[in-house]
């Protein structure tokens, strides 16, 4: 007999994404492995039954003491996994919302002093006391949508002291919050105002002292680049991405957002475990992503709040065969803690199924960040991270807009419920 601590049973259909290749391409996207009338249980925060209502309780007890939560006829999700945040960061950008409806772009805003390195100046002044305190709140509210685990980037102090205190401040962070953050060095966010006209100088010092560094103290598990004009070229961003991969670094290309960069290129070129944001990237950058099994790491919220006029490609790569994930990009450009917000506009501006959209903030997304052995999925023995929707299936999570979950379960424990 299998003892538990906790059971919640009563679920209509339960999505566990337990079997099957990952990350998940082509029609394999669609493969949520559903439960229908299932139960969980729960025992020392792992999940120690998933399965039929019907054999739960020739299988397990509640141990003395124990809870039993009632779905009500909901559908039950794993934990969302957000594979691209910018965290931590002070400040805010609220005003550039008015600009941007009157047409200003990213880089009009940043013409005038605004944009990223507006809150690279908030987040140099602000003390780790005060970044840690916004950061855990947000995260505080990206549990309550359900995010389960998350990456964290470093990328709005732009020197070499200023990085190390971000990422330094991560597994702080992480212990607060009670959740898996895997961070990324992203020291190559822009040019900072200190080596502006000398982007080559900068990539110099980054290489030289400061990826040495972030490595001695094992601060970050990735290291990502803007790849884009005006940011980082193809040379300059190959140069940082090759240090890092020699120093064992996982790589990670932020390109192909504003203009054609042939980020989407260079991610395939070096192996990189992800490619961000690519709405300017076109077929052959998809077969070369497909061939190299870099997983495209999506922001469809992003695109809208930078006024772009593309939207994400998301059909075109899964149809491509490439594993595509979903993500916030939650940062003062694009203010979105919630993963079911960017899945409703995974489906309706980068016309993702909803299947694809579940599997791309589940699975595929804890590959994007290396987490594919503890996140993404509901089986026996993985950790009980999972998501509880008043809603009549698992398409309704995608399709309605912002749905909020009735219950989060974290590690085994009732972390939200309404
Ligand atoms: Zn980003």
């Amino acid at each position: 007999m299998i003892r538990a601590e906790l059971i919640l049973d009563g679920i209509a259909e339960l999505a566990t994404l337990r079997s099957g290749p990952v990350p998940r391409v082509g029609p394999a996207m669609e493969e949520l492995d559903r439960v229908e009338d299932a139960a969980l249980a729960v025992d020392a925060g792992r999940f120690v039954f998933v399965g039929r209502r019907r054999n739960l309780a020739r299988e397990v007890r509640l141990r003395p003491g124990g809870r039993r939560l009632s779905a009500s006829g909901g559908v039950v999700v794993p934990g969302f996994v957000d594979p691209h945040t910018h965290l931590l960061f002070a400040g805010d950008r609220s005003g550039e919302a008015a600009e941007k409806a009157r047409g200003a772009s990213y880089a009009d805003i940043a013409a005038h002093g605004g944009g990223l390195l507006a809150t690279v100046r908030a987040t140099r002044r602000a003390s780790d006391r005060e970044l840690l305190a916004g950061a855990t709140a947000r995260l505080a509210r990206m549990r309550a949508w359900g995010t389960a685990a998350a990456e964290v980037k470093s990328g709005y102090a732009l020197t070499h002291a200023g990085e190390l205190r971000l990422l330094r401040l991560i597994a702080p962070l992480a212990r607060r919050a009670r959740m898996p953050l895997v961070a990324t060095y992203l020291g190559g966010h822009a040019v900072p105002p200190e080596f502006s006209g000398r982007a080559d100088d900068y990539i110099d010092e980054l290489v030289r002292r400061s990826l040495p560094a972030v490595r001695r103290e094992n601060l970050a598990a990735y290291c990502d680049v803007f790849c884009e004009p005006g940011y980082f070229t193809v040379e300059q961003s190959a140069r940082l991405l090759r240090a890092a991969a020699q120093l064992g670094f996982g790589l990670k290309v932020h390109g192909d957002e504003f203009v054609y960069s042939s980020g989407a290129r260079l991610a395939a070129e070096l192996g990189a475990r992800s490619a961000e944001h690519l709405l300017e990237t076109g077929p052959q950058d998809h077969a070369l992503l497909a061939r190299s099994g870099v997983t495209a790491v999506l922001a469809p919220v992003t695109a809208l709040a930078s006024n772009l006029k593309r939207a994400s490609p998301g059909r075109a790569l899964v149809d491509a065969g490439v594993p595509v994930a979903l993500a916030t990009d939650l940062s003062p450009n694009s203010w979105v803690e919630g993963l079911p917000v960017v899945l409703a506009h995974g489906v309706y501006s980068a016309h993702l199924t909803p299947a694809e959209a579940l599997t791309a903030a589940t699975v595929n997304a804890a590959h994007a960040i290396g987490l594919e052995e503890s996140a993404g999925v509901i089986a026996v023995g993985r950790r009980a991270d999972a998501s509880l929707f008043d809603v009549p299936t698992l398409a309704h999570i995608a399709y309605r807009v912002g749905t909020i979950p009735s219950l989060v379960l974290r590690q085994g424990i009732v972390d939200f419920s309404r």
